[in-house]
């Protein structure tokens, strides 16, 4: 199944061969079947109302109502605001629920009313604990709210994300480690026409190290992902622009291997000044000055947690895959719904639930 390539175009209709499994509930599958084809108006509906109303990071208020409203009406005990003001998924600025986590926040309710449905019918014991997280594009919610003790009360956690793949495929692709760097340059500002000469172009040193990352990406491998924007306020034509922000992303499918990439790409960044590197407390900033121009540069990923509650040596993390679960996923996926894809899914992607994927092998170790 990992050679064969989604299209549009291609008839849902024609499904793969089934394959039998080791491991097998019937009676618990046949139970979250009945419940889901019950909720799937209701779920359909709140699938929509969300990608109706997106939010950004740290603004999930109409998320956060509307989800913990659903979960009462359906007999859940509901603690609001849990440890963050705002919950649930969040969305893309300018391009709404483009990542599709109205979906994900769908899928999450789904998954604890069917879960719950098969413990009450079969009596089966034990606690379902629905977390509405926020911010996952690139706010780190989920590392906030481990830090907060939210997980603190699971034994085991899951997390889906909707993704592209060959139909009736269930994804169990790794993602990518990333890191976020913010780049700050500081210049002075002057009248373009009568004196700029005088001005010290901020936008002119982001151009500059942007264009050296754009070198740089011929030297990279294709599994590598380096990408970037400007951000700048009070710009005009006639003035020398005396502040650049650039927000930058490096990802890559191992830890060492995006810190490589990562180092490669702070030298673009640096390269037009001289610098001098001073670590703070959590975070490294980078503080430059040669004559014109001053630069900052914050940098964090979405591994830290796993330093700075564990003291382990590792800086930043990719996905911890969990065989043991996977393979009773995959096992029944192959047995009753379809196949399993290793090449699509989040391969390429990255997400801050790999922070939560590290805190059980950390305290394994
Ligand atoms: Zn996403």
């Amino acid at each position: 199944m990992s050679d064969t390539v989604w299209r549009p175009e291609d008839d849902p209709n024609i499904r793969p061969p089934l394959q039998e499994g080791q491991v097998y509930r019937s009676d618990i599958l046949d139970v979250i079947e009945t419940s889901l084809d019950g909720l799937s108006g209701e779920l359909r509906t709140l699938s929509l109302d969300i990608h109706d109303h997106p939010e950004l990071k740290f603004e999930e208020k109409y998320a956060h109502d509307t989800y913990t409203a659903f979960m009462e009406k359906h007999g859940f005990i509901v603690t609001k605001n849990y440890h963050l003001e705002t919950a649930w998924m969040d969305a893309l600025p300018g391009i709404g629920h483009a990542c599709g986590h109205n979906l994900i926040g769908m899928s999450g309710v789904a998954v604890a009313l069917a879960a719950k449905a098969a413990m009450e019918n079969l009596n089966i014991d034990g606690k379902v604990i629905l977390l509405g997280t926020p911010a996952e594009e690139g706010g780190f919610g989920k590392v906030m709210l481990y830090e907060k003790g939210a997980y603190d009360e699971m034994d085991v956690c899951l997390m889906c994300h909707p993704a592209p793949g060959p139909r009736h495929s269930i994804s169990l692709s790794g993602c990518l480690a990333i890191s976020r760097i913010t780049v700050e340059y500081q210049g002075h500002t002057a009248h373009a026409g009568l004196s700029p000469w005088e001005g010290q172009n901020a936008l002119d040193a982001a151009v500059l190290a942007y264009n050296n990352v754009s070198l740089l990406r011929q030297q990279i491998k294709p599994t590598h992902r380096v990408h970037g924007i400007f951000e700048g306020k009070d710009w005009a034509p006639n003035i020398i622009p005396d502040h650049a922000i650039m927000q930058w992303l490096v990802r890559a499918p191992t830890t060492s291997e995006m810190e490589d990439t990562r180092k490669r790409v702070i030298s673009c960044f640096e390269s037009v000044f001289h610098y001098r590197l001073v670590r703070m407390t959590k975070q490294y900033y980078i503080f430059a000055q040669s004559g014109c121009t001053r630069i900052w540069m914050q940098s964090s990923s979405y591994g830290w947690i796993g330093r700075q509650r564990n003291q382990a040596k590792q800086s930043t993390c990719g996905l911890v895959l969990n065989v043991v679960p996977g393979d009773e996923l995959a096992d029944v996926v192959l047995k009753r719904y379809g196949a399993i894809d290793y090449e699509w899914g989040i391969k390429s992607a990255s997400t801050d639930f790999v922070s939560v994927s590290h805190i059980q092998k950390v305290r394994e170790s």
